[in-house]
């Protein structure tokens, strides 16, 4: 019996949007996934810490995911207190889900040509596939990449360990919706109605 595939979906979420949800949802069609894990981070290495507390960041995503059945939320770098590095949660769920289990770690296309900057960043090759979502204004293919990127990827035994898909484009970014709400625009239609009405609820980005 072959396992189905898992999905590893890690961001800030902050907040949360429709551009993270069509991206796990299609790409859970595309690999045909049995759940797409839901993966806020904690402190991130590579950026500067998000400004949410990281309850409220969860408490966004859980409103998001409910109701699909094949998204779940999973915490487990929030419960560090060091920096959480993706190549360790990794080797976490390696460990849990065992050599045979299909790991798939989702990434839009932006943060794939940031790879090169994550700790020991080579590894993530050898403990997932790699399925990375165009995403508008970040080009995407073996071709147009630079190195070290372009030399690692070249370097893969099989054309399944990185996969490059197309989504639906949406330039939507929680960067966009922070400044909207910042500036007291709406933004109703970027992000699911119970995310505003947490973010409303909780004053999360006032105006400035
Ligand atoms: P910020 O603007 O604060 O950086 P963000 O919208 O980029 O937020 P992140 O939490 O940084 O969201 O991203 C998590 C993951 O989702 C990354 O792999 C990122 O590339 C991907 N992603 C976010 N928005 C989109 C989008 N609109 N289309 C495709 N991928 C996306
Ligand atoms: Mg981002």
């Amino acid at each position: 019996m072959s396992l189905s595939p898992i999905g590893i979906f890690g961001g800030t979420f902050d907040p949360i949007h429709f551009g993270h949800l069509r991206l796990a949802e299609e790409m859970a069609d595309a690999l045909h996934l049995s759940q797409v894990r839901f993966m806020p981070a904690g402190q991130p290495p590579h950026r500067a810490a998000p400004r949410t507390a990281a309850h409220h960041r969860t408490a966004m995503v859980q409103r998001a995911i409910a109701g699909n059945p094949r998204f779940v939320l999973d915490t487990r770098e929030l419960e560090k207190p060091t920096p959480s590095y993706t190549v360790e949660t990794l080797e976490a769920l390696r460990a849990e889900f065992g050599e045979a289990q299909p790991l798939f770690l989702l990434l839009g296309a932006d943060a794939f040509l940031g790879l090169p900057g994550w700790h020991r960043w080579q590894s993530l090759f050898t403990l997932a596939q790699l399925a990375v979502a165009s995403r508008p204004g970040a080009a995407l293919s073996v071709d147009t990449l630079t190195e070290p990127l372009r030399g690692e990827v070249m370097k893969q035994t099989t054309t399944q360990a990185v996969r490059f898909l197309d989504m639906t484009p949406l330039t939507i970014s929680a960067t966009l919706i922070r400044a909207q709400l910042a500036h007291n625009r709406s933004a109703r239609y970027l992000l699911p109605d119970p995310v505003r009405a947490y973010i409303d609820e909780h004053q999360l980005y006032p105006s400035s």
